[in-house]
């Protein structure tokens, strides 16, 4: 079974995943994590729930999703996967991270790029991609179909969507990866979205205010 634990970190309020299966094998998404007590809290549950790191992934490049990247990598020594199409938009942060208030960001190097037909696997966890642009060029979902998990990155929130305005964003495209993308996945399926409380696919397809059906 699929475990997931969630810590909120930065001054963007995003949502670090940290997925897990019953024996410990974990992965640990988008780490926002900037200042050192927010990574300590991430060691500690870490530590808390005895769980062993073994990747970092990230769902887009944005600087509020890879603040952590660097401390995660070092620190568990783990590799790190992100999508072919996002490297460019992961090394821009480097260039206005100081700008944004994060004088002491470190980038991480990607160890393996993914494509959409990879898997990843962690333990006994085995996660599809989804490539989902709109919000950031190579924005992708990570997808357990058998037990209906979605981490979505900021491409569907709770009755919003990712902003589209930003570098490589595009309206039109976004709301395309939802409604022919995510909208195919089952209705009971659990959204883990990079900001604000979870959600459910059928849930958004009713009420979500921007792609309803
Ligand atoms: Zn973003």
């Amino acid at each position: 079974m699929i475990h997931i634990d969630t810590l909120t970190f930065n001054p963007f309020q995003e949502n670090t995943y940290i997925v897990y299966d019953d024996a410990g094998a974990c992965m640990i998404v988008d780490p926002g994590c900037y200042e050192a007590y927010e990574q300590q809290e991430l060691v500690d549950l870490i530590a808390k729930k005895n769980l062993t790191v073994k990747l970092l992934v990230n769902t887009h490049g944005h600087i509020d999703h890879v603040l952590g990247n660097y401390f995660v990598k070092e620190t568990y020594k783990v590799p790190f996967y992100v999508y072919y199409q996002d490297v460019a938009t992961m090394h821009a942060v480097a260039s206005y991270a100081g700008n944004y208030g994060f004088p002491k960001y470190t980038a991480a190097t990607p160890d393996k790029l993914l494509q959409e037909t990879d898997t990843v696997e962690v333990g006994t966890m085995k996660f599809d991609l989804l490539f989902v642009p709109g919000h950031a060029p190579g924005h992708i979902a990570f997808i357990n179909t058998k037990e209906k998990i979605c981490l979505s990155g900021d491409v569907l929130f709770r009755k919003s969507v990712g902003r589209p305005d930003l570098p490589g964003g595009n309206e039109e495209t976004l709301i395309r990866s939802i409604k022919e993308k995510l909208f195919l996945l089952e209705d009971d399926t659990v959204v883990y979205p990079g900001h604000g409380p979870t959600t459910t696919i059928g849930f958004e397809k009713k009420h979500n205010p921007y792609c309803a059906l």
